[in-house]
């Protein structure tokens, strides 16, 4: 049996109409991923050691410091630029050798060698976050239990098959997670269902905005909008994941 902190938020949204089911539940997981790095896990010695080596990425900062409590930001940021500091020490000699080393016609300095190893270092650090490791873990056991679920509760593949399939950012992971959870003969099944719902649903929006730019369009002033109005923001969030807030 699938743990049920996975399968209850799964069913809840799977109960309600969306336009990605794993966009809701992303953003719903991200929320409280941000809350719990600058509220419990400073009572946590474990997360907090993770968290100074690893950071946040650009977005999940970004999060951050929309909320109201700076100084648990400040502490998140005093104790990561220790450790990041400490790991840039590590490169000191070698950069400060350079000054001194000496590169001719057939001897190189080494500048570039230490260049690309400063660029491995950033790379990575920007590529660390500690709400991303927490997201993706999670929305794969959630993508596991939609997989799991579709094939063993009869009742839960009822509301997938009344859902309309996924962003198509969604859509790769779930595609990515088949071979791990499904036996061959259920990929069979799935993959030719869910293919369907994609191109049903991109259908309905290529014909949603189509007409919005057919409004644009003098002669066709007094056309109706129907469902066209807001397909600028479906389009994109079908095609790249929610951008906009449930708040
Ligand atoms: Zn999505
Ligand atoms: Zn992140």
């Amino acid at each position: 049996m699938k743990e049920q902190i996975y399968t209850i938020p799964v069913n809840e949204i799977y109960d309600k109409t969306c336009l990605c089911p794993l966009c809701e539940l992303e953003e719903r997981i991200e929320k409280e991923s941000v809350e719990y790095a600058l509220g419990a896990a400073m009572m946590e010695p474990d997360f907090r050691v993770e968290s100074n080596e690893r950071g946040y990425c650009k977005k999940h900062y970004a999060k951050m410091f929309e909320k109201p409590n700076k100084l648990s930001l400040a502490l998140v940021l005093d104790t990561h630029l220790i450790e990041l500091r400490k790991k840039l020490d590590a490169h000191k000699k070698s950069v400060s050798a350079l000054t001194k080393a000496k590169s001719g016609l057939f001897k190189k300095s080494g500048a570039f060698d230490i260049s690309n190893s400063l660029y491995d270092f950033s790379d990575k650090l920007s590529h660390d976050c500690m709400v991303c490791k927490k997201v993706d873990f999670t929305m794969e056991r959630y993508i596991d239990v939609i997989l799991y679920m579709y094939f063993t509760k009869p009742e839960f593949k009822e509301k997938f098959d009344n859902s309309n399939g996924f962003c198509m950012e969604h859509f790769k992971d779930v595609c990515k997670m088949i071979p791990k959870c499904l036996s061959d003969s259920q990929a069979r099944e799935f993959i030719p269902m869910l293919f369907d719902k994609q191109l049903k649903k991109l259908d309905t929006l290529q014909e949603d905005i189509h007409n919005f730019t057919l409004k644009f369009d003098y002669r066709n002033k007094d056309m109706p909008w129907g469902n066209a109005k807001d397909a600028p923001i479906r389009t994109i969030e079908a095609l790249a994941g929610k951008i906009t807030k449930s708040e």
